[in-house]
């Protein structure tokens, strides 16, 4: 039985207030985010009374201490942006709570993001013996725990990993982006990287691409990204002799990617127009749909997995698992779009690792450093099933 305050009410928010409200072990929720209008649709959408909201502004420790302070929960669940992350990490220090989050933190001035400033967090976690989980969406998230999953129990060794994520789904709109538009666009105008051989190779933003294909969606054109799992997945699995991320555009999302790119609009620095400063990017992100909005009529399916080639008792093995993931139904279930489904569920799936006790340990902690077999058996009744193929025929070369 536990507390938990839900931090941001977003498209992912959403499905996160909803799941745990339907779930025995969360006696009492907080829906707290910056427009706290938003969370009050939501709880309204839920009609539970263990459902209340609040307003935050997440980005002073001393707001969100103070919030904390009145509510008690034993967990905090951050699907805000990643720029609160640190605070959030802070005040759940300060009171004495578990964090868990999706998205690793960078900073609102850098377009970068890395690890490295949450888990300097570890020490201070262990110390006060709470548990902090990050990135435990799908991707990062499910795809750590499938792998981890799949060194537990198929392989002695695994050596090359190509994580594919396709959105084969139409939601009707020119140009959206189905996460938060800023940290969307951040993420993939900047140059792709993979692991090969011990190195980090990058290459140009967008410019290694091929089709992949994905079960009952068939063949879709693949742009390699740096995605952030790579960076803890390569650390936790030292055997990977290549690592790299791989996810579908249609040719109108880049082709409007390109333009907006050229024309300046996804700058981050902030720019003079008529006596005040904006940054073109946080202004294009008002413009655009809000990831939330596009779930009504949204047709089509997810699709996200790992293929993974390693050896197993001297014999090398090829292993695909994969979710897939209709548009519809996620609407129908809790009002939301895929792919804040696909985030959602595995954050409340991990949130109850956490109450459970099976993923409570004193630390800083990247899912694929946690049991897999609890997190797999509660995530396809939870709402994502997986699926596995075995020796199959692999897209990718070794
Ligand atoms: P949205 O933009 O729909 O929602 C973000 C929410 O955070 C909004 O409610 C927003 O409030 C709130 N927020 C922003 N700043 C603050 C603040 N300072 N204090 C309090 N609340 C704040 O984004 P999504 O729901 O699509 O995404 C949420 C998170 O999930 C992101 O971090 C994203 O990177 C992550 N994600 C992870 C994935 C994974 O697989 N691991 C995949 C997709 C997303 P307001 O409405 O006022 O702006």
């Amino acid at each position: 039985m536990a507390r938990v305050m839900i931090v941001g009410a977003g498209g992912v928010g959403n499905v996160v207030a909803h799941k745990c409200a339907a779930r025995a072990e969360f006696t009492d929720i907080l829906l707290a985010s910056r427009s706290v209008d938003k969370c009050e649709k939501i709880a309204a959408s839920i009609g539970s009374p263990k459902v209340t909201t609040a307003a935050l502004d997440a980005d002073t420790v001393a707001n969100t201490v103070k919030l904390i302070e009145e509510f008690k929960p034993d967990l905090l669940i951050n699907v805000a942006l990643p720029y609160q992350d640190l605070v959030l990490m802070d005040a759940c220090l300060q009171t004495g709570i578990h964090y868990l989050d999706t998205a690793n933190y960078e900073p609102i001035d850098v377009a970068k993001f890395e690890y490295s400033w949450q888990w300097a967090y570890r020490d201070r976690f262990k110390n006060a013996g709470l548990t902090a989980i990050l990135g435990c969406g799908f991707d990062p998230g499910v795809t750590g725990v499938f792998s981890a999953y799949a060194l537990k129990h198929y392989f002695d060794e695994i050596h090359y990993l190509d994580i594919i994520d396709c959105n084969d789904g139409n939601h009707g709109k020119s140009f959206a982006t189905n996460f938060n538009p800023e940290i969307n666009i951040r993420e993939i105008t900047q140059p792709g990287r993979y692991f090969e051989n011990g190195e980090w190779v990058e290459i140009p933003a967008l410019s290694i691409h091929r089709p992949i294909p994905y079960p009952e969606i068939g063949d879709r054109e693949s742009y390699l990204l740096y995605h952030e799992e790579l960076e803890s997945l390569v650390k936790n699995i030292p055997t990977l002799k290549r690592a790299r991320f791989w996810m579908t555009f249609s040719e109108n999302y880049i082709t409007h990617l390109k333009v907006l790119e050229n024309i300046g609009m996804t700058r981050i620095d902030p720019i003079e127009y008529q006596g005040q400063q904006i940054v073109p990017l946080q202004f294009l992100k008002a413009l655009l749909p809000e990831p939330a909005s596009l779930a009504t009529n949204y047709t089509g399916q997810t699709s996200i997995g790992c293929h993974i080639t390693g050896i197993k008792d001297g014999k090398e093995k090829k292993y695909y698992v994969y979710n897939n993931c209709q548009h519809a139904a996620a609407y129908k279930e809790v009002g939301s779009q895929g792919i804040s489904y696909t985030t959602g569920v595995p954050a409340v799936v991990g949130a109850l690792m956490i109450v459970n006790g099976n993923w409570k340990k004193p630390g800083v902690f990247n899912v694929e450093e946690c049991d897999p077999d609890p997190f797999m058996e509660l995530l396809g009744p939870m709402g994502l099933p997986w699926h596995e193929v075995f020796d199959g025929v692999s897209p990718f070369e070794n």
